[in-house]
């Protein structure tokens, strides 16, 4: 497989730079990227579509080995798990051994078809409410996060809990409890119905406004406009929710926001690496599935740069249709998609329509890791990674 990576705005040692070098004709054209000590930040962004530009970055005319066919599979990295997806799985597994079943799971632990139907076959009983579990029974809490009241709900229920949500929903959470400490009205971005919007409304169930686009910012109303905060759900498009905080700091110029971003770091580089390889690709394949909003919003980036777009759980659900007449195609994987179905993806498209190189553009590393809820660190030795 061809590898290539886009230098990174944080910097390219010049022993990395030699082992790109090494390792990609890519390389021969590079341009060093900006460099800035915090992530994620703005400047990782311009740098990356910099990079691109600057370049003509394309990496399927640079010398890679050709099949017969001509067509190409771009393989997008990162792409698949994040952080707060393999734990939450790893806490579902090692409970399911630790303590045998049933283990009864609130809501899809993370939002992917596959993985609950595993989790399902091992064991795992997964309920939409607490009232389904029995009482004193052992519960996990999905990665999406839980408000207070389910919280409570629990400790009558007497049921024992075990948290799956994922820590950056918890900072989420804890600056909506800092902002209501403060007697501030909450103005949360995200999505309606999502586990996780649903969770962070009801830290502050009294002064959270949910605001999905820019149009309701126009319909918007405040009491005391000195003392407003924002928030986000944290697998937003970054470009959407951009117009709608400008839209929300041009109304209410005393806005505050959070410290950092709340859309993660798995969200934003999944993103990035869409918006790098759109103008070189055809068409782009999403594996994950309907209901993982950052899976749809990784559609939405390549369909807004005019190329089109597919969300799928799997091969088999991959329309002909769609590739007919594409010679260069672009594969990623939601923070939710097990790497397994998108190894199978490439394979069937290679063997089903003729794509006879796959290329693999690597855009950023990922090294984040989350620890595991404290009760599980003991019993963690058999299990650190998830091979779904
Ligand atoms: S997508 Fe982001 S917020 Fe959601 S589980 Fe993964 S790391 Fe956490």
């Amino acid at each position: 497989m061809e590898r290539v990576q886009l230098l990174q705005a944080h910097g390219v040692s010049s022993g990395n730079r030699s082992e790109v070098a090494g390792r990609s004709t890519f390389a021969a054209r590079e341009r060093p990227a900006r460099t800035c000590g915090r992530f994620p930040c703005r400047q990782y962004a311009e740098a990356i579509q910099r990079v691109a530009i600057i370049t003509g970055y394309m990496p399927f005319f640079n010398g890679a080995s050709e099949e017969s066919t001509g067509k190409k599979i771009l393989l997008l990295t990162p792409r698949g798990f994040c952080a707060g997806v393999v734990r939450a799985i790893d806490v579902v597994k090692i409970a399911l051994d630790v303590y045998g079943a049933p283990i009864y799971v609130r809501k899809e632990i993370v939002h992917n078809r596959h993985v609950v139907d595993q989790l399902r076959s091992a064991g795992a009983i997964f309920v939409e409410e607490l009232s389904e579990a029995p009482e004193g029974g052992r519960v996990i809490f999905s990665a999406h996060g839980i408000s207070p009241a389910v919280r409570r709900e629990a400790a009558e229920r007497k049921l024992k809990v075990i948290d799956a949500t994922c820590p950056l929903v918890t900072k989420v959470h804890l600056e909506a409890q800092r902002f209501a400490k403060k007697g501030y009205t909450i103005i949360l971005i995200g999505h309606k119905d999502h586990d996780e919007v649903i969770g962070t409304l009801g830290e502050a169930p009294g002064s959270s406004i949910l605001v999905e686009t820019e149009e309701d910012v126009d319909r918007l109303e405040v009491q005391d406009p000195a003392r407003i905060c924002y928030l986000t759900q944290t697998t937003l498009s970054l470009d959407e929710t951009r117009g709608i905080i400008n839209k929300l700091k041009a109304k209410y110029p005393q806005i505050e926001g959070p410290p950092a971003q709340d859309i993660c770091y798995a969200t934003e580089n999944r993103q990035m690496a869409v918006k790098a390889v759109a103008p070189n690709c055809e068409t782009l394949l999403v594996v994950g599935s309907q209901n993982s909003s950052n899976s749809r919003r990784l559609v939405e980036v390549c369909r807004n740069s005019g190329v089109p777009a597919y969300l799928v759980d799997d091969y088999d659900e991959v329309d002909p249709g769609w590739l007919r007449d594409v010679n260069v195609i672009a594969v990623t994987a939601g923070a939710s998609a097990p790497e397994n179905l998108v190894r199978d993806l490439i394979e069937l498209l290679k063997r089903h329509h003729g794509f006879g190189t796959v290329e693999e553009v690597e855009i950023k590393e990922e090294d984040v890791r989350f620890s595991l809820p404290g009760e599980l660190v003991p019993h963690a030795r058999r299990l650190t990674t998830i091979s779904l």
